[in-house]
């Protein structure tokens, strides 16, 4: 029996900010499956843990029924065959994501013909907003709670405190990339 449309919705979501919830609430209408799919990946060092990070998405979305969140690791494009999902979404801010989701979308097309990378614009509140430029403005104790979700602002808050008590020099470098 099919599933319908599904679509997955694949990134790094260290951690998850209000662009993000953005696009998954303007995408979602239109399928009938939404995955996130939380990326697995062995050469970045993220902030939070995978745990951490699915735990954050489904906090938010935990009165939503179509959302599923979970990890994936490897190929995208296989993730998308066992899923049986026919759309991957992605965001796009400013002319910068460009270059990289163009080639994203071409080559996981190559791979894997039966699904399609379908885009959204940013809304403009978000356009200069990344999971990178939060953790950094959480790093010096700044105000982030008009980028992320309350449940994540706490977190990041309680993330950067525990990681500044524990080896100040440590906190250089560690993690705030995305
Ligand atoms: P990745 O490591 O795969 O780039 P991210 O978690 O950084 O994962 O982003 C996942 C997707 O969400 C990407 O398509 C990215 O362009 C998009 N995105 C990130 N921030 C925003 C935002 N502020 N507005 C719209 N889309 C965004």
């Amino acid at each position: 029996m099919s599933d319908g449309l599904v679509a997955v919705y694949p990134g790094s979501f260290d951690p998850i900010t209000r662009g993000h919830v953005d696009i998954i609430n303007r995408a979602k209408r239109f399928f009938d499956k939404f995955t996130v799919a939380v990326a697995i990946n062995p050469r970045k060092r993220p902030f939070f843990s995978i745990e951490e990070r699915i735990e954050m998405i489904k906090e938010v979305f935990r009165n939503d029924p179509k959302i599923e969140v979970e990890a994936f690791k490897g190929l995208l494009v296989d993730y998308l065959a066992k899923k049986k999902a026919q759309i991957v979404i992605r965001g796009l801010r400013a002319l910068s994501d460009f270059e990289y989701e163009f080639q994203m979308a071409l080559t996981n097309r190559k791979l894997y013909a039966d699904a399609e990378t379908f885009f959204l614009m940013t809304s403009e509140p978000f356009v200069y907003l990344s999971a990178a430029m939060v953790k950094e403005i959480a790093r010096f104790g700044g105000e982030i709670e008009c980028m992320v979700p309350p449940p994540v602002a706490k977190r990041l808050h309680d993330k950067a405190k525990e990681l500044e008590n524990a080896d100040p020099d440590k906190f250089e470098g560690e993690g705030f990339n995305d």
